[in-house]
């Protein structure tokens, strides 16, 4: 039996997607062996938090109500006593900007090995076969760990968590080190400008080079508009600074999970499609009917998208 311990993502108040997603990742492993699954929440308002990860196949929710926003001195604390004292055969975390900021530390002070970025994990209870992918996709890897492992998991490989659970929730009593912390968080500022987190938006308009000039964008905001959707955009629309950072989507951009993606002039390249692969319906909008995004879409419109978009705002409007 391997018990796992999944500690759960969250920012500004609000639980990150990617924590339901390790609840499922967390319980398809534990019960690869019939062991439990712990779930922790750190910091924040944890028993709000709590219930909601208290979802089906939860077998305990663990709370540290220490601080507000996420302290990797604070994490990394709470979750290696967690560890002493459940004695979970595996930690993950996502594979998130916190998630990869703490998880290394935790795995050193615990002298364990450490596996990022996985996007499936398989264990007979003393081997873990850990999946990962290089080069934007291409390439698939597995590593194999021996005993207890600290692994992160990647954003939008495994489905979120549903149900509700009759997981006893247990407040966890962790011993923090004040004089260890070093850090402490004063604020926030968005990077790139904006407030918009297009990897919590539920229908994307995304752009790509064929939209060909930046004052063209504006077909592309109309379309939003219409549709009471986000703009986002692949690399070379970021890099030309058409957009800012906060809007690019793919390996080097953000993973996005949106119930629709409207992909624009764009070509489908493997860095792209890494960040947005896990979208429920992909609609394209290329003249080339061989863009290797057609064969991902599940509406595919080969057109000239200076025709398609603004008959596309005509009729949502
Ligand atoms: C290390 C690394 C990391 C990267 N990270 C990212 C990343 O995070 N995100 C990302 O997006 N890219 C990333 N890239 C870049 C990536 O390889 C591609 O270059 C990029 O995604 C291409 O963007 P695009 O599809 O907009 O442009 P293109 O590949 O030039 O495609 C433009 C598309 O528009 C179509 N088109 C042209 N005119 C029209 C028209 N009038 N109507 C309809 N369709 C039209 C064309 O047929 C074509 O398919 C990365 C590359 C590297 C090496």
């Amino acid at each position: 039996m391997t018990d796992v311990l999944v500690v759960a993502d969250h920012r500004r108040g609000d639980l990150r997607d990617v924590s339901y997603e390790l609840v499922t990742a967390g319980r398809e492993l534990a019960d690869e062996t019939g062991g439990d699954l712990h779930v922790a929440v750190i910091s924040g308002t944890v028993d709000e938090f709590a219930d909601k990860l208290n979802r089906e196949g939860v077998d305990a929710v663990h709370t540290v109500d220490y601080g507000e926003e996420f302290n990797h001195g604070v994490y990394t604390q709470a979750t290696t006593q967690l560890y002493d004292e459940l004695a979970p055969q595996y930690v993950l975390t996502p594979n998130s900007v916190n998630g990869l900021d703490y998880a290394p530390a935790v795995a050193n002070e615990l002298d364990l090995p450490i596996v990022t970025d996985t996007v499936a994990l398989e264990t007979d209870g003393e081997t873990l076969t850990a999946t990962r992918e290089m080069y934007g996709g291409k390439v698939e890897t597995t590593t194999e760990l021996e005993g207890p492992a600290v692994v992160t998991i990647r954003g939008a490989e495994w489905p979120a968590a549903e149900g509700t659970g009759d997981a006893a929730i247990e407040a966890f009593d962790a011993d923090i080190d004040e004089d260890a912390l070093g850090t402490t968080v004063n604020g926030f500022e968005e990077v790139g400008g904006g407030d918009v987190d297009i990897s919590e938006a539920d229908v994307l308009v995304s752009v790509g080079r064929g939209i060909e000039e930046e004052e063209n964008l504006e077909i592309i905001e109309e379309l939003a508009d219409a549709l009471d959707a986000t703009v986002s955009a692949s690399r070379p629309i970021v890099d030309n600074g058409w957009l800012p950072k906060n809007r690019q989507v793919g390996q080097s951009g953000k993973v996005v999970t949106p119930d629709v993606y409207i992909a624009i002039g764009i070509s489908g390249a493997v860095q792209h499609v890494a960040g947005m692969k896990g979208s429920d319906t992909i609609v394209a909008i290329n003249t080339d009917p061989n863009a290797p995004i057609m064969d991902i879409a599940d509406y595919a419109i080969t057109d000239d998208l200076f025709d398609v978009v603004p008959a596309l705002t005509e009729e949502f409007h």
